[in-house]
């Protein structure tokens, strides 16, 4: 193939408007293989830690990369190397962002490779200890207004519940690292990231319901039908887990605690006096 052909090919891809695909997750969890039409992409995944700072920077570059521009120091794609994989010829897209580009070479490899050595550095425990603070703080300060369980007695449920979709499919994110949030819908087979996740609320949002008509209208708890399920979250360590509930289980997991008596002593105070 003629190089040509390679740039009418990639300015095909990204003009066709085609959305990008995650294709797999490659080297043990720090790249990501993407598909624009017929063109692939290989970028650094967000490393599950990754400081805002860090995490900006790959997703800016995975948005250069994907969509041929960068809306930081607006490079724009252009062709490197060329070569030969087996029988697959391969060339090189390359966005030459400007030095001071957080997207740059030297800047994302810079954090990358500092981020790399203080994470290599904490314990397995520490590790997941920091994942399911994480976890714990993005679920209390989403805006959402999901019921939390907060009544103890269905503490066991919630346990029962998390212990049969342990041994479920789990995105490669997750396989590859363990120590971060996973995020799944309580009639769901499979674990996700909470990248994967948002792809997948995201075509639900486009696509309809995940699951069938009588699934989407049986109550997660008690499992009897019910025409209008309230959203419920459960939360256990860095498991999160998302379903619905008919409104006589919400009412019991949740349960309003009714504010306490305050005796009217204001008289007698007065008479004191
Ligand atoms: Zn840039
Ligand atoms: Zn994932
Ligand atoms: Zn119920």
């Amino acid at each position: 193939m003629r190089e040509a052909d390679y740039r009418a090919g990639l300015a095909n891809a990204y003009s066709q408007g085609d959305e990008p695909r995650l294709v797999r997750v490659i080297s043990g969890g720090h790249d990501e293989v993407w598909a624009v039409g017929n063109s692939m992409f290989i970028i650094p995944a967000v490393p599950a830690d990754a400081p805002p700072l860090l995490e900006y920077a790959i997703r800016l570059r995975r948005e250069a990369t994907l969509t041929g521009k960068c809306s930081e120091c607006s490079a724009t794609v252009g062709l490197g190397a060329f070569g030969q994989l087996v029988e697959l010829p391969i060339n090189e897209a390359r966005v030459p962002h400007r030095r001071n580009c957080p997207a740059s070479d030297e800047n994302l490899k810079r954090q990358l490779s500092a981020h790399r050595s203080r994470s290599s550095q904490r314990t397995v425990m520490e590790a997941f200890e920091a994942a399911s603070a994480n976890t714990r703080s993005k679920i209390f300060e989403s805006p959402s207004n999901k019921i939390q369980v907060t009544n103890p007695k269905f503490e066991r449920w919630a346990k029962d519940l998390l212990d049969a979709k342990l041994s479920s499919d789990r995105c490669e994110h997750l396989a590859s690292g363990p120590a971060q949030t996973w995020n799944s819908y309580v009639a769901s087979s499979e674990w996700r990231c909470d990248q994967c996740f948002a792809y997948l609320q995201a075509s639900i949002v486009e696509g309809g319901p995940l699951f069938d008509a009588t699934e989407e209208r049986t109550c997660d708890h008690c499992r009897q039908f019910a025409d209008v399920l309230e959203p419920v979250i459960i939360r256990i360590d860095h498991f999160v887990m998302i379903g619905g509930v008919c409104a006589n289980c919400a009412k019991k997991f949740n349960p309003v605690i009714p504010p306490k008596k305050v005796k009217k002593s204001g008289k007698n105070r007065r008479k004191r006096r």
